[in-house]
């Protein structure tokens, strides 16, 4: 029996057992809660938020501030955990989850006062009438984090970070692969002095998931594929609370003749392999034009020979296992879908029985089309199937041939030209000369269009998803009716004719050709 299988056997009693993809061995066992159990943490959870609420940003950031320092002290000791639930090399645990985490926690402790400021609207004429309008930003009360399980750390961390600053209440949801690392999160913020009950984690497999989904949760944080994505929205509208989703990807990069080949192999390397290509920014489909084409992809083969494939503990590791066998059939049913419409492997191609547990050759692809699955839905592990291109339009027609639309990145020398592409290309974000790396950057926004999902995490767009913003309007002037309340006499309805034309073009000098009967309708009585 699969490891994978064990996984989910056990899922249906009351227990989940976590296993390291990569040896098969037990990492440890956490409850799988039922429905009941997530609407009393909910609860919980409710009960504690208006206190935090009123907490000023200094003592939450104080709070965030102590969990990082927690979180540093035991670096190694958390990369491993990482490491043994998900299969990724602990290295990259410790660059690509951690090191982010840690900027990211003190970027929020710090700024999301700055982020949150109340914000003064400018309202033209209205503001020449006595009146002010003003936004402040209110935390929403209890959000819950829907996560999954290949960022483990890194994308449940930065909302729960984000969520608490704003003064929520936080229910986390890990996947139930890797159960061990949200626990961690929440013993980690227990430790810093989080007052019981603000951010609780609710282990379980899909259904608990779904149960708090529908537990009365103010707002759903959720990350995962886009069928689960559609199923979370839709019990999100039976509610009728708003959700972000952050959903799949099929990520194209863009090399144009005057890239630098070196630079551009080396990210298409990392970009399409780093944690065994299980990224939704990974690159899942890989444009080179023409020109340079054999001299870029025998440099992009060269290197994939040289990485190092082995358990993601072992010191030297650059790929690791992937993290479950319903992954890597889905890798397999991919290169084999390609293969067989005439695609050729370059390198890779085949599963790594020798290593024991769910590893997946790094594997490059050439001749392939976008008929194939492999161009066309997201294979979500390490697959880099290229094509060459002779023309900007026809890359960019290419480029956009995805119901995704979640990264993509462009690979020139020319950074104008680069920018002027970007601007084509529907994603929610696209890179010049960079892959993959901006969702560990605390400041900018992460997230999708098209079938990539809803919303934004991370950044100033990320904070605002988890706050309500508030409209204050004050009328300063206390001694006079508006123009426009009863009653509407023939000389009103003249006067707002008056308006219609004058006061809306937005302009006052054209209002103030009104003032003599505006000042008459102040004074105006009905008979
Ligand atoms: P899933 O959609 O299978 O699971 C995501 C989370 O949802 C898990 O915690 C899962 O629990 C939970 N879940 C399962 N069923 C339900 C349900 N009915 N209601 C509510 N929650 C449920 O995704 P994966 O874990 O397989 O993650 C891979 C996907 O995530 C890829 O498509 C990838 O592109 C996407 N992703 C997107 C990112 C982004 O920022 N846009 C970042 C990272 C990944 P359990 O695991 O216990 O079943």
């Amino acid at each position: 029996m699969s490891v994978q299988t064990l996984t989910l056997a056990t899922a249906e009693n009351t227990e989940i057992i976590s296993h390291d993809p990569a040896t098969g061995e037990e990492v440890g066992r956490v409850p799988n809660l039922s429905a009941a159990e997530v609407i009393a943490a909910v609860k919980r959870a409710r009960a504690m938020q208006g206190a935090w609420a009123a907490l000023d940003f200094k003592e939450r950031g104080r709070i965030v501030m102590r969990a990082r320092q927690i979180v540093l002290d035991e670096i190694d000791a958390i990369a491993r955990l990482i490491s043994r639930e998900s299969g990724k090399p602990l290295t990259e645990a410790i660059s690509m989850e951690l090191t982010p985490t840690l900027d990211l926690m003190q970027f929020f402790a710090r700024k999301t006062k700055k982020l949150l400021r109340t914000e003064k609207l400018d309202i033209g004429q209205y503001g020449l009438m006595g009146r002010s309008s003003r936004i402040i930003y209110k935390p929403l009360g209890v959000v819950g984090i829907i996560s999954p399980w290949n960022f483990p750390w890194a994308i449940p961390l930065g909302e729960v970070v984000m969520a608490l600053m704003a003064g929520n209440a936080v229910v986390l949801k890990p996947s139930e692969l890797t159960p061990l690392v949200g626990l961690k999160i929440g013993e980690v913020f227990k430790r810093a002095g989080l007052p019981e009950g603000l951010l609780q984690v609710v282990t379980g497999d899909g259904k608990t998931g779904a149960a708090l989904a529908e537990a009365g949760v103010d707002k759903i944080m959720f990350t995962g594929s886009v069928a689960t994505g559609k199923r979370v929205a839709e019990a999100a509208a039976r509610q009728l609370i708003p959700c972000v989703l952050e959903l799949g990807g099929k990520d194209p990069m863009i090399v144009l003749e005057d890239a630098n080949v070196l630079m551009a192999a080396s990210a298409a390397v990392w970009g399409g392999f780093a944690n065994s290509g299980q990224a939704c920014a990974s690159v899942e489909r890989l444009y080179v034009h023409e020109k340079i084409a054999t001299q870029f992809i025998e440099q992009v083969v060269a290197q994939v020979r040289a990485l190092e494939q082995n358990i993601g503990t072992r010191e030297g590791t650059d790929i690791g296992a992937m993290s479950s066998e319903r992954q890597l059939k889905i890798v397999e049913e991919h290169v084999n879908d390609a293969v067989s419409q005439g695609a050729r492997v370059l390198v890779g191609g085949h599963r790594r029985d020798d290593l024991g547990g769910m590893f997946y050759e790094p594997t490059v692809l050439a001749d392939v089309s976008h008929q194939m699955d492999v161009m066309r839905e997201e294979t979500f592990g390490p697959v880099l199937p290229v094509m060459t291109f002779k023309t900007e339009e026809e890359v960019l027609r290419w480029a956009n041939d995805s119901v995704f639309g979640l990264t993509a990145s462009v690979w020139t020398r020319d950074a104008s030209r680069g920018r002027r592409l970007a601007e084509k290309i529907e994603a929610g974000t696209v890179t010049v000369n960079e892959v993959l790396y901006t969702h560990g950057i605390a400041q900018t926004p992460w997230g999708g269009m098209k079938q990539s999902g809803i919303g934004r995490t991370h950044g100033r767009l990320g904070l605002l998803e988890l706050v309500a913003p508030q409209h204050i309007h004050v009328n300063r002037v206390t001694s006079f009716r508006d123009l426009w309340w009863f009653s509407y006499t023939p000389r009103a309805a003249e006067l707002f004719r008056g308006l219609a034309r004058r006061f809306a073009t937005g302009n006052p000098l054209q209002t103030s050709l009104l003032l003599p009967q505006m000042i008459r309708r102040l004074f105006e009585r009905r008979n």
